[in-house]
């Protein structure tokens, strides 16, 4: 949606609005779908020449596990806070949207957020286990039956002063 904010340019105010992105082009490995859409709500504030935008974005997603890889259902609160350049000074800073025929693309500066906003870790829990890597066995659940692997540089190693006790006696 694009909102026009017109007025803001020419003196002090500010613009409510809500509007509505459908996701389901961002394809994220971790995000296995999207439950609804995100769902914004906030101002556009000018004040001293200024124009920023200020609200937030919400959005339920299917997320998988990066660790046990189990689909668990999350709730994203994105912030979203920017500043709008009414000219194109600074085209290069990626936090400053531009204006343009007098109207800020809302749908870019929430999806923005919300691709900036997404975890690069994406856990089911803070601690999740994750499986275990012989018999993939959810380890949340409690421990498998594996034994758990001896290090091989400390077995090679034992092995080497055992050979030096022969060598002695
Ligand atoms: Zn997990
Ligand atoms: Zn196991």
């Amino acid at each position: 949606m694009r909102l026009n904010i017109q007025e803001l340019l020419r003196g002090d105010g500010a613009i409510p609005f809500t509007c509505e992105v459908d996701p389901a082009e961002l394809d994220f490995p971790s995000v296995a779908a999207y439950r609804s859409p995100l769902s914004a709500r906030g101002s556009v504030v000018s004040s001293a020449g200024l124009l920023t935008l200020k609200g937030e974005a919400k959005v339920s997603l299917l997320c998988r596990c990066d660790r046990c890889g189990k689909e668990y259902e999350r709730e994203d609160t994105i912030p979203l806070e920017t500043v709008l350049a009414a000219e194109h000074q600074d085209e290069e800073d990626p936090d400053v949207f531009l204006v343009q025929d007098d109207c800020v693309d809302l749908d870019e500066v929430v999806t923005t957020a919300f691709v900036l906003g997404l975890d690069s870790k994406t856990l089911c829990r803070p601690d999740c286990k994750g499986v275990c890597p012989r018999c993939g066995h959810d380890l949340n659940e409690g421990p498998c039956s594996c034994r758990p692997e001896a290090d091989s540089r400390l077995a090679v190693l034992g092995q080497l002063l055992h050979e030096d006790e022969q060598e002695v006696s």
